[in-house]
């Protein structure tokens, strides 16, 4: 069956994202070293983000605000101003931080726009998500942009019945299992997975039907995967 829209995740699909987390976390341990070890401050922190997804969503002042949170917890009576301005400082760097696009991205979006409608996906806060893809210089590839508060069945239901298209008609390509993939696959559309090394601990799946969607070593595979789909209807 032929494909209406080819859809795609942003963070860590197009461009590198969850280094810079990675980046903020291993900070958080030099400046909470005198109070705990580095592996108690890394589990402290991934369960409080995890835990905080409720309140505060996903991105970088939700991870900000966590930070603070472990250090408070961590540090007691002892956090310092010092403490919480450095901690302020690295959430302002994550923002800063130059949008890095994975290589093949452009080529491969540049491909698939002449043939079919593309659509972006994102989770996330929407002044954040909106000011990254500005910056990532690919908006023009785009024709649809969807910034969305978690990435759940009902959710992509409801963007699918938003642009009248059928599930089997549509695909997402992104590199989270939990959120890109299985949602997608369980809607009945198809989806294409792309993994990151070192993923965050949120998105691991384990033992998921493997068989159920495609997956692929880098984005500049997908013209090819999904030739046999691209013709019109
Ligand atoms: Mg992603």
């Amino acid at each position: 069956m032929p494909l209406d829209i080819i859809a795609f995740d942003a963070d860590d699909t197009l461009w590198v994202n969850e280094p810079h987390y990675t980046a903020a976390l291993e900070k958080l341990c030099t400046l909470l070293a005198p109070f705990a070890d580095a592996d108690h401050v890394r589990q402290a922190l991934t369960e409080a983000d995890i835990h905080n997804l409720q309140f505060y969503g996903y991105g970088i002042k939700a991870y900000t605000l966590t930070m603070l949170e472990t250090a408070s917890r961590i540090a007691n009576a002892q956090l310092t101003g010092e403490i919480v301005d450095a901690i302020l400082a690295e959430g302002k760097r994550m923002f800063a931080e130059p949008i890095v696009v994975y290589d093949h991205v452009i080529e491969t979006l540049q491909q698939l726009s002449r043939r079919k409608p593309l659509m972006l996906i994102t989770r996330g806060e929407l002044f954040e998500q909106e000011n990254r893809i500005q910056r990532s210089g690919l908006t023009k590839y785009f024709n649809y942009i969807e910034i969305v508060k978690t990435k759940s069945v009902e959710v992509y239901r409801q963007v699918l019945d938003k642009y009248a298209i059928e599930p089997p008609r549509f695909v997402m390509i992104g590199n989270s299992l939990k959120s890109d993939i299985l949602p997608v696959v369980a809607l009945g559309g198809r989806a294409v997975y792309i993994p990151i090394d070192n993923p965050w601990q949120h998105d691991i799946v384990k033992n998921p039907d493997w068989t159920s969607f495609d997956r692929l070593d880098h984005i500049g595979l997908l013209p090819d995967l999904l030739e046999a789909y691209l013709d019109e209807a």
